[in-house]
Formats: structure tokens, sequence, C-alpha cells
């Protein structure tokens, strides 16, 4: 074992603050990897303060951060994959079985063994995983992927898990040139989901509630948007859509959107709304309309992504913040106020 900087929370109260944690040597099969960057997604907020305590309880201390990238520092003798200075990423996923008919799949994101990045029981050290905001984090080599050369590192961060959650559910629904897509909702999500709808040459229209978001939507890879209060704005697009990518995590109509839906449409949900949707069947019925949800995504389709991303110059969009900013960070992803991820360069770490 070795010592690592890291922040952590010690109850639902508390604020993140430095401390000091254990990580495992490499095994024969482990990559250790020097953290730069680490995205804030909102799961890490819900889970610091345990408002998923209903199914996944928090166990404090806890490191939170699933977006992460770095430089391999280390590793393990029958490690094929990397070496030293390598970049390297990791998402929300550090192990699975690898023989149920999910990790058979490729779908490793739906294992009944899979073990999250933090807060997941570890099989190593016992306790629970510690996350990404560190300095360090030992991985098996089947869950770390491989980094483009081209892209700016901050910017990747992200696409670990916003990059993913959206990109997964658009190739799975046959998101291509000649479709037409919506994305509800313009934050973390909702932003690499037009990037991904754009690149990958639908005809992208955003749905927000903000008019002036406009703007932003249409550089980001819009070729239209619609203020969700506007029934108007709404009608026009009654029918028409092949695919709508749901980002929204608050209470909303959803029916609203299933309308908008074509012949054999789908709305997938990669929000989590607290409250259940009142769906209506009509909505459904007529056109053969369905509506799904989606998670992350697998190990080869995290690596395809990533792949898409540095094929096409693809990155989130980031506020680059110091570690001792974080909790103020949480503060303003609580009211919607980033563009569109924070992400840690943890080089300040080093001076705490
Ligand atoms: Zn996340
Ligand atoms: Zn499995």
């Amino acid at each position: 074992m070795f010592n690592a900087k890291a922040y952590s929370a010690a109850s639902a109260t508390s604020p993140l603050a430095s401390t000091t944690i254990p990580r495992r040597d490499p095994t024969e099969q482990d990559v250790q990897i020097e953290i730069l960057f680490c995205g804030i997604c909102h799961s890490d907020l819900h889970q610091v303060r345990n408002e998923w305590s209903g199914i996944m309880p928090t166990v404090y201390p806890i490191v939170p951060g699933h977006e992460i990238v770095g430089r391999v520092t280390r590793v393990g003798s029958a490690v094929t994959k990397y070496k030293r200075g390598d970049l390297a990423a990791v998402g929300c996923m550090v192990d699975s079985d690898g023989t149920c008919p999910q990790c058979q799949a490729g779908l490793e994101q739906f294992c009944p063994n899979m073990t999250l990045t933090f807060n997941s029981p570890d099989k190593h050290l016992g306790g629970v995983t510690y996350g990404g905001y560190s300095d360090s984090v030992v991985v098996d080599e089947r869950f770390v992927l491989r980094v483009p050369s081209n892209l700016n590192l901050a910017g990747v961060a992200p696409l670990l898990c916003a990059g993913i959650t959206t990109y997964s559910p658009m190739r799975h629904w046959g998101v291509t040139k000649g479709k037409k897509v919506g994305v509800v909702g313009l934050g973390g999500l909702g932003h690499m989901g037009v990037k991904f709808a754009h690149a990958l040459g639908a005809h992208v229209v955003v749905f927000t509630t903000s008019p002036n978001k406009k703007e932003d939507a249409l550089r980001l890879g819009a070729d239209e948007v619609a203020v969700s209060r506007n029934a108007d704005e709404m009608k026009k697009h009654a029918g028409s859509f092949n695919f709508i990518l749901d980002t929204i995590s608050a209470d909303h109509d959803i029916n609203a959107y299933l309308n908008l839906l074509g012949r054999d449409g789908n709305l997938t949900l990669v929000g989590a709304p607290e409250k259940p949707f009142a769906v209506s069947a009509f909505g459904l019925l007529f056109g053969r309309r369905s509506l799904s949800g989606s998670i992350i995504g697998g190990i080869p389709e995290t690596q395809e992504m990533l792949d898409f991303c540095g094929a096409r110059n693809i990155t989130a969009d980031v506020e680059v913040i110091p570690i001792q900013r974080v909790n103020e960070a949480y503060e303003r992803l609580l009211k919607s106020d980033v563009k569109y991820r924070f992400s840690i360069d943890m080089a300040s770490l080093k001076s705490v």
C-alpha cells in the first residue's frame, strides 16, 4: 500500500477537505495513474450528501470523482495495453466479474458484480473504493481507457461520465445523418448530447426553459432551439423526432416530449427525477413510440466514444478549478452556474 493525497467528506453535512488515503500497490493486472484532471459530476454531490441513501448509502469518509484523466506511472507485470507515460482515463467503473452475460457483451455497467469507482465495496483493501479527487488511482487495466493525444485533458475528464452517458443511447438508437434529434436540457449532459448528435450528422433541436441559452446551444452544434414553455414552439415539432435525449433531473412533463416523437421514435431518459413520471399511454400507442432509460456505457463503447472524440476533436466545455474551490463549485452546481462542467486541476493538490 501507499498513501495518496485526496479530498474527502467525513459526513453528509461536512465540506470536502484535504486528507490522505491508502491505495493498493499495483497487482500484476493493475495500472497506477497520476490523476491530472477530474470532472465534477452531479452524482458526486448526491453521494457526498448521502442523497441516494435508499439505493446506495454513502460510506464515510467518501472520496468522490469518476471522470478521471491522467498519466500512467506504474504498471503490473501482466499489463499489456499500457506503459509508463501513457495518457489514460477511468470512468464510473473499476471492476466487474468479467464472466456474466452483460460483461461478455461488453456492457459491464449492467454487471451485477460491478465495482463503482467510489463508494463501492473494495475487493482489494476492504472498505469502499475511493474516487478521483486524489493525486493517484490504481485500476485493473481492463477498466482503463486510452486517451487520444490531441485533446485538451481538462475537457476530456467529463467525457468519462457525461460523455458516455449521452453517446451510448445515441448509438443504441441509431442517431445518424438524416435523423432529427432533440436534446432536453442544456447542462453538463445536455451540452455533450448536442455535440454528439451534431457530430453524428443529425438535425439537432435543443429544448430549454431559458431563452438566453439559445446562442450557446447554436454554438455547441444545435440547428434549432425551442423554448419548452412556449406552446407554439413545441407544437411546431409535433410528431417529428426520431430520438429525444432527456437530460433533466427535475420534475417535468414528459408527455409534452413524447408527443414530439414520430413513428417508432424513442425518448431516452438519462436524468433521474425523484418523483415518478405520469406517462400517458396514448402518447406511446400512437406512433408506436417508446420510452427508455440509459446509464453510462460499457468499456468497449467508452473507448469508441473517446476515439470518436479524438477524431472529431470533441471535448466538454469546462471551467477548470483548483481542488481548494470544490465546495464552492458544489454550491454553484446546485444553481446550474457552470458552463458546462467543472474540471478539477489536480496539480492543485500538490500544494495541500
Ligand atoms: Zn457521473
Ligand atoms: Zn459481469
